[in-house]
């Protein structure tokens, strides 16, 4: 047996969404010993106003995994465009597998209320999933958990049909450098994409 004390899964549905929400407790969890993975349910392919396709997606997998380095994770891409994430039976076969392959205890996913559809069908994918993981005739060629892991929504800030409820709160603030590295790695989002009409400095030390 690994000393491994637990292993956490966070899936977004785009390249940030995961260090966006849940970058400072993932530092936390890393620095306590947790195996933690990052997945962007989608890759990222369409965010831009300048660029896409392919070269996009490249980018945005480059720069995930850049983040992931900041605090020595995984960060990995589905091959899904960005956009495009529908709750169908192929793409909850696929969630099945993806978590059952990590093995969770701890599942960070959005709420299934939102205005991007993306995030909206990542997070009822993960609830399609959530049973389904621990039965064993359901892609039976991965072996089901034993147990589903513990599912938690990671913050927003969307009224209806329930405003979103801080459970468990975490104080971030020791982690607040490692994830400003994090955010600053997904230069394609965060300076051009997130900010277009805003005055972006060019040099580092300054963004
Ligand atoms: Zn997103």
């Amino acid at each position: 047996m690994s000393d491994c004390p637990g292993r956490v899964m966070v899936i977004g549905a785009h390249p940030d969404d995961a260090d966006f929400r849940a970058g400072g407790c993932a530092k936390l969890w890393k620095d306590l010993g947790f195996e933690v993975v990052f997945i962007s349910a989608t890759n990222g392919d369409a965010g831009h106003h300048e660029i896409g396709g392919g070269m996009l997606a490249q980018r945005r997998a480059a720069e995930a995994q850049a983040s992931g380095d900041v605090i020595g994770i995984e960060y990995r891409l589905l091959e899904i465009h960005d956009a495009e994430l529908v709750p169908s039976l192929e793409y909850r076969k696929l969630f099945i597998t993806l978590i059952r392959e990590f093995g969770p205890d701890l599942l960070f996913t959005h709420r299934p209320w939102d205005y991007h559809p993306d995030h909206r069908y990542t997070g009822q994918l993960v609830m399609d999933a959530s049973f389904l993981v621990t039965v064993p005739n359901v892609c039976p060629l991965a072996r089901h958990m034993d147990q589903s892991p513990v599912i938690l929504y990671m913050e927003d800030g969307f009224q209806k049909p329930l405003p979103f409820q801080p459970d468990v709160v975490v104080d971030t603030d020791s982690a607040l450098a490692e994830k400003g590295l994090m955010l600053h790695s997904h230069g394609s989002q965060v300076y051009e994409w997130l900010s277009r009409g805003v005055e972006v400095p060019t040099d580092t030390a300054r963004r």
